[in-house]
């Protein structure tokens, strides 16, 4: 049957995250630290507000681009981080953040092209460029630089193929928040370079210590070359609904719709009506952002102190990111060996690139309850590495 299937077909493989719950599914006592979803159900004022939509004939497609009225609040939210766009004719609603940034990779890269990607990162963005046809580009980012890329390392990477930068702040996997000052020598050498710039913002909620999400959009000189993706996955807690959105040059944006309109025609039409709702009402959004906020203090202070492990501090999303290099184990045996032990699953660094290797991804989208238990097994799983 393979002699059938495209080469790019064959080439899919599963990430590292899959990979790993399929492992975790054999234990009945665990605790999943790995999951990168929020644990809350979307807050009922929006599942209210989309069935009443449903009920009022939101059961059609909508324009491929979506539903003009979402994309004037997704205009209006934007504004709030001031990056200025036309709904007209700049955003696309899309089948979640993936959706939009699979339309842009499409898009504009030409095989060959090269993306560079930091090192640590989220699985996906490598997977989506290679079936584009793109080649990605580790760029390694460091621990001692707050997981944070430096121009350095940019350059280094570059060649005359580099057509895309991605930066993704709040970080998945590390929780790396980028200063203004950061995205503005970011900016910097964009322009230099005439690079496109893909900025991933699924995260831009998830800030702590009173720090505001700054989008590299909203720099001079970058609004020309920027495509923001954001999703209402993590700051509404509607992973399931399945609606992002892309928001950039017209030129751009116009292809993305032209190739949504022949892969999926729009995003779904009832999740469009929910997520108008939310961006209006910001519904459960305070809430849920002071409860992740505790238990990141949580579990940071009880990482911090079982001997052996070290983690920083995470300014942004809902993960930390501990370094485990002290019990001299590979990532991917250290989490393995935990879940034998402790039933603890979290997700080996080295999952989500080289760089990630000597920590663990660990979300605390969970409760309280769960993550103070999960924290007890820990340490007692350390206890029995001997560290
Ligand atoms: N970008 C990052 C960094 C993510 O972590 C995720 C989801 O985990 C996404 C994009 C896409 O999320 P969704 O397609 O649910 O909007």
């Amino acid at each position: 049957m393979d002699k059938k299937l495209a080469q790019r077909a064959l080439n899919l493989r599963q990430g590292g995250i899959r990979a790993f719950f399929d492992k975790a599914k054999a234990y009945s006592n665990l605790i999943n630290l790995g999951i990168g979803e929020p644990d809350f159900d979307t807050p009922r004022p929006i599942i209210d507000a989309a069935t009443q939509a449903m009920l009022e004939g939101a059961t059609h497609y909508t324009a491929n681009a979506g539903d003009l009225y979402i994309r004037r609040q997704v205009a209006d939210f934007l504004r709030g981080y001031h990056v200025e766009v036309d709904p007209e004719t700049e955003i696309i609603m899309t089948c979640g953040g993936m959706g939009a940034l699979s339309l842009f990779l499409l898009c504009v890269l030409e095989a060959g092209d090269e993306v560079l990607i930091c090192d640590p990162q989220w699985l996906n963005y490598r997977a989506q460029v290679l079936f584009a046809g793109g080649t990605p580009v580790p760029v390694p980012v460091y621990e001692a630089d707050d997981f944070v890329l430096q121009n350095q390392a940019i350059e280094k990477a570059l060649t005359s193929r580099t057509k895309v930068l991605m930066i993704n702040s709040p970080n998945n996997p590390t929780g790396a928040v980028y200063s203004e000052q950061d995205l503005r020598r970011i900016a910097d050498l964009a322009i230099r370079h005439d690079l496109l710039v893909l900025s991933d913002e699924v995260y831009s909620e998830f800030l702590y210590d009173g720090m505001k999400h700054v989008s590299i959009a909203s720099l001079e000189g970058m609004r020309e070359r920027t495509v923001v993706v954001n999703s209402f996955s993590k700051a509404f807690a509607m992973t399931g609904w399945r609606l992002g959105y892309a928001a950039g040059p017209a030129p751009i944006i116009r292809r993305m719709i032209l190739l949504q309109e022949n892969l999926v025609a729009c995003a779904p039409s009832p999740s469009q009506a929910a997520g108008a709702f939310a961006l209006e009402h910001r519904s459960g959004v305070e809430a849920m952002h002071a409860i992740y906020e505790k238990r990141r203090s949580l579990i940071l202070e009880g990482l911090n102190s079982i001997d052996g492990i070290h983690c920083a501090l995470p300014r942004g999303a809902f993960y930390v990111f501990p370094s485990i290099r002290s019990f001299g184990l590979p990532s991917q045996d250290f989490a393995e060996k935990m879940l034998e032990e402790v039933q603890v699953a979290a997700i080996p660094g080295s999952a989500f690139g080289a760089g990630g290797e000597g920590y663990l991804r660990v979300s605390y989208a969970n409760s309280e309850e769960n993550l103070q238990e999960a924290l007890e097994r820990i340490r007692r799983f350390a206890g029995l590495l001997g560290n």
